[in-house]
């Protein structure tokens, strides 16, 4: 992958650059993304948040307590409702951009499965990588 990176939504009305190489790229199985999303989990590449950068657009935000208690913040494109990026109280100085958001999301390698207790029966977990019941700050046996 190249820094700067650049992303946005659908239909183009969002874009994004990230200005630095990601800090983690984990699967989130939590059901707030599952719901945010509409999938079994959230491709999530984790950023700083000072690094991150709006260039075009203003997304829409959406405030939920998520299964973690903290507060989750979902920035989507207010015009067709693409998920773009999120963050959560218990990590301001972060950012989790949606993979599939990014302009080339093939460089994505998740190294951690996470929030995997809540994962679908359906889904298909990476058996290569760490698999944490919830967050991956509270280690593996969480
Ligand atoms: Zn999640």
């Amino acid at each position: 992958m190249d820094v700067p990176f650049f992303g946005g939504c659908a239909c183009g009305a969002v874009r994004y650059e990230c200005s630095v190489v990601p800090l983690a790229m984990v699967s989130c199985h939590c059901r707030d993304c599952q719901r945010a999303g509409g999938s079994g989990f959230s491709p999530t590449v984790l950023v700083p948040a000072v690094a991150f950068k709006l260039l075009k657009g203003e997304p829409k935000f959406h405030t939920i307590k998520a299964d973690s208690g903290h507060t989750a913040r979902r920035a989507f494109c207010a015009e067709r409702g693409a998920p773009l990026f999120a963050s959560t109280s218990a990590r301001s100085d972060c950012l989790g951009i949606r993979a599939g958001s990014l302009d080339d999301p093939s460089w994505f390698r998740p190294q951690a499965e996470v929030w995997a207790a809540s994962a679908q029966p359906w889904d298909h977990l990476n058996p290569e990588v760490p698999h944490f019941p919830h967050d991956s700050q509270r280690g593996p046996n969480a």
